[in-house]
């Protein structure tokens, strides 16, 4: 006999990229931003007091959610704050999808969205993308029966981003909730932010974690027409943004400039080092993202334990759709100036 529910005691679980002690690894696994966050989060920590710390935070995160509205064009009460943009899909799966429910996205894509969908007791259909990594034209079809469907634009780990027209038709012909996770729109050249006004069955999700350099404190946001936004309150832990991460979070989203000129200064090394890798025999994937997935002239596999001994970590997701690449966070031209003269230290061993 066990105490634990059945269908927990069959499932995996998430894992998480590694985020290791030594911190002399050049780290291009979990897709952190290498500059640091903007002054203004800088002076919004030296200006907190412990004092303040005695009372439970606003359960509705009232000055983050305004500020994100101001900035998207919305009403604040389209807009919800989470523990990371992960609480949020959590939320999301919690609020729209029943025990026994199903759940559809992508195959290959972020693969957290199969394992919150088995915690709810839910199964997932998985739509295999075309060779392009773009999604069927009978998406929504293959989608149909299930009541929430996850696309990540930009999706991971492919980095490329679907056709804004595909997008819309899916939003059209999909029956359930379409939840457009853009943890990497920031670095993209369009986005969904608009679907919010015109579908009243989209949610649109956003993080700090990446483009302003703030994975450390947990802030995702994400934005639905007030129907949506009412029912993922009720479902939301009370108190899920803590204090330090609103006032932290808030001084972020409002020093737009810093975080764009990260963004620029990224995208600037992506084309780079997009071009250097092809060189070197890669074939890298077009992205919109933080960082790169491509196909190395070597297996990918041992291609990552190569450059682990080299002292750089990036990511190595096995299977049919994705072990023939590795994915590689953009860093510093630096980071990236490592990765490129390990890689050609590497090739030149085999
Ligand atoms: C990084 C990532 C997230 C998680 O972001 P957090 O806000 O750090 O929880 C969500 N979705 C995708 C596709 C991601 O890559």
């Amino acid at each position: 006999m066990s105490y634990t529910r059945q269908t927990i005691l069959e499932m995996a679980g998430y894992t998480p990229g590694e985020q290791p002690r030594d911190r002399l690894l050049v780290k291009l696994n979990t897709n952190e931003n290498p500059y640091p966050p903007s002054p203004a989060v800088t002076e919004a920590l030296a200006s907190l007091t412990t004092a303040g710390l005695r009372l439970y935070p606003d359960p509705l995160a009232r000055a983050l959610r305004q500020e994100a509205a101001r900035q998207w064009n919305l009403s604040e009460d389209a807009v919800i704050c989470g523990n990371g943009s992960d609480d949020l899909l959590t939320i999301g799966v919690r609020t729209f999808v029943d025990q026994g429910g199903t759940i559809a996205c992508p195959d290959p894509t972020y693969s957290l969205y199969p394992v919150l969908a088995r915690i709810q007791g839910a199964r997932t259909i998985h739509i295999p993308l075309d060779e392009t990594f773009n999604p069927p034209p009978d998406c929504a079809r293959q989608a149909a029966g299930s009541s929430l469907l996850f696309l990540a634009r930009p999706n991971a780990p492919t980095g490329n981003a679907f056709d804004l027209s595909t997008m819309h038709q899916l939003c059209r012909d999909y029956q359930g909730i379409v939840w457009i996770d853009e943890a990497y729109a920031d670095f993209a050249a369009d986005n969904c932010l608009d679907f919010v006004h015109k579908y009243p069955n989209v949610v649109v999700s956003r993080t700090v974690s990446k483009s302003y350099s703030l994975a450390g404190i947990r802030l995702g946001l994400a934005c639905a027409q007030p129907p949506l936004i009412e029912q993922m309150l009720k479902v939301k832990d009370s108190y899920n943004v803590n204090a330090l991460t609103q006032t932290l979070g808030l001084a972020a989203l409002k020093d737009q400039s810093h975080m764009q000129t990260n963004v620029k200064r990224i995208q600037a090394t992506r084309r780079w080092a997009a071009d250097e890798l092809t060189a070197l025999g890669f074939q890298v994937l077009p992205s919109e993202a933080n960082f790169l997935f491509a196909r190395p002239p070597i297996p990918a596999d041992e291609y990552a334990k190569a450059l682990r001994a080299h002292h750089i970590l990036i990511r190595y997701f096995p299977g049919e759709r994705t072990g023939d690449y590795a994915r590689v966070t953009i860093g510093t031209d630096a980071d990236m100036q490592k990765l490129l003269q390990a890689t050609r230290t590497i090739l030149a061993d085999q």
